[in-house]
């Protein structure tokens, strides 16, 4: 069975992607069915949009435009997660779903346990209180520049990420998110870019019942079409399209 080809983690060049909206349309077209545009919109984020007239203006005739392509697309917001709530700005009434991911652990000094610890309680307590649609790369792309040096090649940080995991986001861990991860209505990202999160942890997922999104966290226009890690999920896990967010049904909610 062919799923439906969507993606619903796009940045653009508003907040800290390089992709104009023209740019994106025409990266999604033949790669993407449906789609969210999900920049930046984050307390404390240095590329967080200010999602003015003009910015939703630009949007809405790039809806118009991609849908005379054959595609849907919806508006998001990616936000982050505090130790008291997620971190948006102010509410849109324009915004039809969020993904919000940990980006910064609010810690002056930590050694590296407590560190980790920590993220791992904001992160469940942010699940706990609900209050957005998809918890993001959530042990992908982690907050790891205290401990790095910044010029770190990309596949060195995903081995770092990848010792982190390991050690610290236990399967145990992972079967408590996601009774609130049920409960609240929460979808859980697979992430592309970071090929995360791993597999065994999308199966103690399924098993418990929570629905799963899709991003690329495309930045640049090469990444849109990628699907590696999407495609190797769905056949090792056989996921069908009722394992994911419906955003039909969401994006009415709200
Ligand atoms: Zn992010
Ligand atoms: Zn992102």
């Amino acid at each position: 069975m062919n799923l439906t080809k969507f993606d619903y983690h796009l940045h653009t060049k508003h907040s800290d992607g390089e992709m104009s909206f023209n740019d994106l349309l025409e990266a999604l077209k033949g790669s993407v069915d449906i789609c969210g545009v999900s920049d930046h919109f984050e307390l404390g984020h240095s590329h967080s949009i200010d999602l003015s007239e003009n910015y939703i203006n630009e949007f809405n005739s790039f809806r118009e435009k991609a849908k005379s392509a054959g595609i849907t697309v919806y508006l998001g917001a990616e936000t982050g997660l505090g130790k008291d709530g997620i971190l948006l700005p102010y509410k849109r009434p324009q915004i039809e779903y969020v993904i919000a991911s940990l980006h910064k652990v609010p810690l002056k000094e930590a050694n590296f346990d407590e560190y980790w610890e920590t993220y791992k309680k904001i992160v469940s307590k942010n699940v706990k209180k609900g209050g957005f649609t998809i918890l993001g790369h959530v042990e992908g792309y982690l907050p790891l520049s205290p401990f790095i040096d910044r010029d770190l090649s990309f596949k060195k940080k995903r081995e770092i990420e990848h010792y982190i995991i390991e050690k610290y986001f236990t399967a145990d861990w992972y079967s408590a998110l996601a009774k609130d991860l049920v409960e609240n209505d929460i979808a859980l990202e697979i992430h592309e870019q970071s090929e995360t999160p791993r597999l065994m942890i999308l199966d103690i997922m399924k098993r418990s019942g929570v629905t799963f999104s899709y991003g690329t966290d495309s930045h640049i226009a090469k990444q849109v079409s990628k699907r590696n890690y999407l495609n190797m999920v769905i056949q090792e896990l056989n996921l069908k399209e009722s394992d994911f967010l419906s955003m039909e049904k969401i994006a009415q909610k709200i």
